[in-house]
Parts: structure tokens; C-alpha cells; sequence
């Protein structure tokens, strides 16, 4: 999947879900484009799958992916599986035990329980950033997992976890290439999310300057270090509300994987909200009366917000230029 973007300069969208329903929204919305794609889940949206008094985000996380292994194979597309940002300090309680888990089930002759993972080393010294991602891709190599990683820091706020005033919000082509020199020698993949000014959630317009010339200067510089074959494969962390011309110009540059939380957030919340503001009298027991069944069932709405959720994956393929490019044949 990666080749055949990199080569053809388009990008999966990479969503967050939480749940079932969300899940699913997402393998509609990739059918519907005919793109393949990537489902995502955050250490904050695993522990929430997981239930809200168990709160374990390793059992989540199996959780969502063992029903998106079981029911993907109805949609005529495929699907990758990823964990989002994980710092240093969860690497023990939500990476590790995924890997070990896709261990025991590569030993059983199973696939893999996801395809990707991302450590999150933004917030240390570049140097101990690394230190870590070397360690892991050597573990990863072996196991045909893909490691994503961060140079440079993502504005904003993501699953309750802010970026300072003070971040780096722009990566140099210097960190990159320190990033190739240590990862490149180890033959493994791996997925570099690059910062360009980009911000977790969605602002009022003005509000976050993107500067894609950023990637394609890290690109420059890498390819005259190590040629062609040491191209970066580029993420797009907060790519909810971005400027479309920005989008195309980042897939220019090497921009593989776009990650859209917000955006399907809003979608998904904002058919809820139709659903309940329509059906007022029927969701709830007003004056004495008794609601109506069919508009409080939990089913009802939940549909509608599938399909909008669905509806906003669709839209997402076709900005990253994703549409009708399946491998399935
Ligand atoms: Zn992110």
C-alpha cells in the first residue's frame, strides 16, 4: 500500500475510531471511495473501547482490531491497522503488549494484529527520540511491522495531551537527516511524521500556517545525502480543517498517510445532533407522554452517523487523491 502511494502521490486517510460503529463508518466510507485505507486507535480511544470502568487500553485496542480482521473481509478494499501517538512512557502498557500479542500470533501462523505502530518521541531530545525508534524498528523488521515515528511537534491537543507554547512546530531537513542516518542502515519501514506547523483539532481559518516547502526541503536533503531510494514516506498528523491546496501540495512532497480525527468527530456528532433536534418529541418523554421507540432506539441514530462518518471518509479519499486506487481486485 505504501509503494503504491508513495509512487502515485496520493495518501491513505488514517482515522480514529473508538468504536463498532466507528470502525465500521470508516470500512463503508473506503468501499464507497474505493481506496484502501488506514483505521487508527489513540491509547485514549483504546482504553474508551475497552469500557469505561475497565479502562485497559491493550484489551481495547485487541478489541477493535480483532472486529475490523473479522469484518473487513466483507469490503472490497483493505485495511491497515495502526495505533496513534504513544510517548515514551506508555511504550510498556499499550505498544509492547501489541507487539507481543502480534508475536504470539505470527508463531501461530496468524497475521499480524496491526500493521503499524507509532512511538511518539517529540517531546525528548532528538538524540533519545531515536535512541528509542532504533530499538524499536530492529524489533519491528522482524516482525513485519511498520514504525511510525515524530520528528518535530504537532501542535494542539489530542486525546487530552497538549503541546507546549514553546514546541518545535517545524522540523528541519538537519533532524531529518539524523533521522535517515540512524534508521535507514536497519532495513526496516518506517513512517516519519515531519512537522510543517501542523495543530491536532480544527481552527477558525488563519489560525495555523502550514508551511509544506518544509517537506519537500527535508526531502531535497535526504535524497542528495542517500538518493532517491531514502525518500521519507511522510504522515500528516492534524489533518482535520486543513486548506485542500495545502493537502495537494503535501501529497507533492511525499505525504503518504493523512491522519483525520476531528473532522470525523465533528461528522459523526453532527448527524447525532439532526437526528435528536428533529425528533425531539420522539427521543424524549415530554409532558407526560411516552417517547417514540424508533427514535430513541440507540440503532437509529447510530446509523445515521455511520453513514455521515462514511460520507466524510469518502470526501477525505478523494482530497488525498485516493479514490478508485484499491489493490483489491
Ligand atoms: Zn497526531
Amino acid at each position: 500500500m505504501l509503494d503504491r502511494a508513495r509512487a502515485g502521490k496520493f495518501a491513505y486517510p488514517a482515522v480514529n475510531v473508538t468504536s463498532l460503529t466507528t470502525a465500521n463508518a470508516v470500512l463503508k466510507g473506503l468501499a464507497d471511495s474505493k481506496s484502501d485505507g488506514i483505521i487508527q486507535v489513540s491509547t485514549g480511544g483504546a482504553a474508551f473501547a475497552s469500557g469505561s470502568s475497565v479502562k485497559d487500553m491493550v484489551l481495547g485496542a485487541i478489541s477493535i482490531a480483532d472486529h475490523v480482521h473479522r469484518v473487513a473481509d466483507r469490503y472490497p478494499i483493505y485495511v491497515a491497522l495502526h495505533t496513534d501517538h504513544c510517548q515514551a512512557n506508555k511504550l510498556d502498557s499499550f505498544v509492547l503488549p501489541l507487539v507481543e500479542e502480534t508475536e504470539r500470533r505470527r508463531a501461530a501462523g496468524k497475521p499480524n494484529l496491526f500493521s503499524s505502530h507509532m512511538f511518539d518521541g517529540s517531546a525528548l531530545p532528538l538524540k533519545e527520540n531515536l535512541d528509542i525508534a532504533v530499538k524499536l524498528l530492529e524489533r519491528f523488521r522482524k516482525d513485519d511491522l511498520i514504525l511510525e515515528i515524530e520528528a518535530g511537534v504537532v501542535g494542539g491537543e489530542e486525546d487530552g495531551i497538549k503541546a507546549s507554547a514553546s514546541a518545535k512546530l517545524y522540523t528541519t531537513p538537519e533532524d531529518t537527516l539524523e533521522v535517515a542516518s540512524r534508521l535507514n542502515a536497519i532495513q526496516g519501514r518506517y513512517l516519519l511524521a515531519a512537522t510543517f506547523g501542523n495543530v491536532h483539532g480544527v481552527y477558525k481559518p488563519g489560525h495555523v500556517k502550514l508551511k509544506p516547502s518544509i517537506l519537500k526541503d527535508c526531502q531535497d536533503a535526504v535524497i542528495a545525502k542517500y538518493g532517491d531510494p531514502a525518500r521519507f514516506d511522510f504522515v500528516f498528523h492534524g489533518g482535520s480543517g486543513s486548506d485542500i491546496r495545502d493537502i495537494h501540495e503535501a501529497l507533492d512532497y511525499g505525504v503518504v498517510k493523512m491522519n483525520v480525527d476531528t473532522d470525523m468527530q465533528y461528522a459523526f456528532t453532527r448527524a447525532v445532533a439532526d437526528h435528536f433536534f428533529k425528533n425531539y418529541d420522539g427521543v424524549l418523554k415530554v409532558d407526560g407522554e411516552v417517547g417514540n421507540k424508533k427514535a430513541y432506539d440507540p440503532r437509529g441514530y447510530l446509523t445515521s452517523a455511520e453513514s455521515a462518518m462514511a460520507a466524510r471518509v469518502k470526501q477525505a479519499a478523494q482530497e488525498l487523491r485516493a479514490t478508485g486506487t484499491t489493490m483489491m481486485q
